[in-house]
Formats: structure tokens, sequence, C-alpha cells
């Protein structure tokens, strides 16, 4: 019975088995909040938890505690603006409208009003589920004007209400909101578990996986990009010229980095309607993703010249030359020296020139 994991939660079992527990004893909290980086897969988990929540009867199989799919809740698909109860918020989508009965739709609904409006749709009982369900996703991205509003759902909430939030970073949230919820932290996951989760094994899973960082969202994305091939080969270019001794190729790779950090943004969130923000941003954001192969590689090489079997950390199908023990050590420590100054709002042309200079 404890071994039992609710479904959809194949990447984090820990905290797959505590829900199921919840769900199987009938002590499902009214409020969580599920904590984790970009894309380790925050809103297919709390919505995977909705769903497996609001089942009239959820059933066992396999060690996997899942939703029965034919009782009125499990019939519609669990997706906001298609479930009567579900909702589901997202402040970085534009949305035209609130998916309640009546709702205006064709413009605009400013996200203080959707979050006022979700407090009474939460107020109102479940039509087909054991559960009101609302999402607000990305938390700690909001003001606290609105967090204030989310606040006063997950004060009083009525007894057949869940309330799911995610966040990326717990110090965004209010400790008002924190103190209320269940916490349930999502870090990212092993490649074996990614490998298994998205369910294919062949060479790009694996290599998705590996690249994604534990990250299962992202994992998917990458396997589903038509760009994958051409961003793989961008990095195998970047560890050829990031350990040469040619001035000229350090700011060619420089160049190269940048402009594959703005293309690994692209690829991870172009579904998102997102507003995009400036260049720099882009990178910013994408800098520890797109060095993380490069560094692979000098591990790799390093441990292979200690006489460590062949490569493994990320297979590109390819091989940098042996850096020296000393050299690798110097390069690696450079590396995150460049991460911190980026992510610190250094000019990350400048950042990253000086840093493919010094390798
Ligand atoms: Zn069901």
């Amino acid at each position: 019975m404890h071994d039992l994991v609710a479904a959809g939660f194949a990447t984090h079992p820990k905290v797959g088995r505590m829900l199921a527990g919840a769900v199987r004893s009938g002590k499902v909290a009214h409020a969580y909040l599920f904590i984790g980086p970009t894309g380790v897969g925050k809103r297919e988990a709390a919505l995977a938890f909705g769903r497996l929540a609001g089942c009239h009867e959820p059933t066992e199989r396999d060690g996997v505690l899942a939703p029965c799919g034919i009782c009125p809740s499990c019939e519609r698909p669990y997706a906001s603006d298609r479930h009567h109860d579900l909702m589901v918020i997202d402040p970085q989508q534009k949305e035209s409208r609130i998916s309640m009965e009546g709702s205006a739709s064709g413009k605009e609904v400013p996200l203080i009003d959707r979050l006022r409006a979700a407090q009474e749709y939460v107020s109102i009982r479940p039509i087909a589920s054991r559960t009101k369900c609302l999402a607000v996703l990305a938390l700690d991205l909001l003001q606290d004007v609105h967090m204030n509003a989310i606040l006063k759902t997950v004060e009083e909430p009525p007894a057949h209400a869940l309330v799911l939030l995610t966040a990326s970073n717990a110090s965004g949230v209010l400790p008002t909101i924190l103190s209320r919820c269940q916490r349930m932290d999502l870090p990212p996951a092993p490649v074996e578990a990614i490998v298994t989760a998205l369910g294919r094994s062949d060479g790009a899973a694996r290599r998705a996986a590996l690249l994604s960082g534990g990250r299962l969202t992202v994992a998917r994305r990458l396997l589903d990009a038509p760009e994958l091939p051409e961003i793989e080969e961008g990095f195998r270019t970047l560890r050829h010229m990031a350990l040469s001794d040619d001035p000229l190729q350090a700011l060619r790779a420089a160049e190269l980095c940048r402009s594959l950090c703005l293309q690994w943004y692209e690829v991870l969130n172009r579904d998102e309607g997102e507003e995009g923000g400036t260049e720099e941003e882009r990178v910013r954001r994408s800098i520890e993703a797109v060095l993380f192969p490069l560094e692979a590689a000098i591990r790799d090489a390093y441990s292979h010249s200690l006489g460590a079997p062949e490569a493994s950390l990320l297979d590109l199908g390819d091989r940098i030359a042996t850096p020296s023990p000393g050299r690798a050590a110097a390069a690696l420590g450079r590396i995150g020296e460049a991460k911190r100054a980026i992510k610190g709002n250094a000019n990350t042309r400048l950042a990253l020139e000086a840093l493919f200079l010094a390798l």
C-alpha cells in the first residue's frame, strides 16, 4: 500500500506516494503548492493530481493509483475550458475569457478579475468531480495584489475546493500562502526516470533527457522540436571551438553560444504565448542549459584521462581533445564563474567572450 504512486508522478515517486496516500485515505488537503525549476513538469503534476482527486473511483494497478477513466469526472478531458470542475489560471498566458459559464468572451480579462472570479468559482459545488479545482500557475511571478486575491481563496476554502498552485521559487510566494498549503517539492529528476516517462528509449530520447537537466517538460519539448539535431550539432561545434587556442575561434564560440541560447529559448517557450523578453534575458535564462554539454564533455575527457571508462555524461557522438587535468579543472571553474556573472546581470556578450578567450 505504501508503494502506491499517484499516476503522472513517475519522475517524482516520493511526492506521488504522498499524494496517492492522501487520496486513498480520504485526507486530501485543500491547497497544495508544487515547487520546482521551470520545465520540471509542475503544471502536469498539479493537473494529474487534480484529476485523480476529482475521480470518484480511483483504481490501483501495478502500484499506480490512477483515475478510473469512466466516472463523470474522468469522462471529460481534464483541461481548463473543457471540464466543469477545473479552472486553470496561467498568468503568463493572456487569456481572452474566463472558463466559467456565462463569462464574457472575446475580450481580455485583467488578471485580478480572473482571480476574483476564481474565488467565486471554487465556492460553487462541483458538478461532475469530487472536487472543484482551481489551479494557479507561476505564483512567484505574481504581484502582491494578485497573491492576496489567492490568499483569500486558500484562507477559507469550502470543503469541496482543491487549490493547486505552482511556483519555481518558494521565496517569491507570500509566507501566508505558503503556511496554508501542503508543499510538494519537484526537484530535477534522474535521467533514467525521464527516459522512462518519455516512453521511448532510443538515442534521441536519451539525449533529450540528458540535455533537459532532469526536467520532463523540457525533455518533451526537445524531443518534439524539429531543431533538435541542429541544436546538437551546435553543441558539438561549440565543444570543439571552446578549447581551441585561436582567439578568433574563441570569439566565434561566444557568438555561437549566444545564438544557441536564443534557439534553445525559442524551442522551450514557443507555445507559452509569453512576451519573450529581451535578447539578454533569453540568453540569461538559457545559459545554464547551453553550457551544460560543454561542461559534460570536459568532465568526461577529464575522467577518461584518469582512467575512467569511455565518455558517459553526455554522448553526442563526438569527442573533444583531452585537456590536461589542470586545464580541465580551470575550464570548469571559468564556466562556473561565467554562469554566475551572466545570471547576476553581466552583459552576456562580454561575459561569454571573456569566458571563451580564457578557455
Ligand atoms: Zn474516475
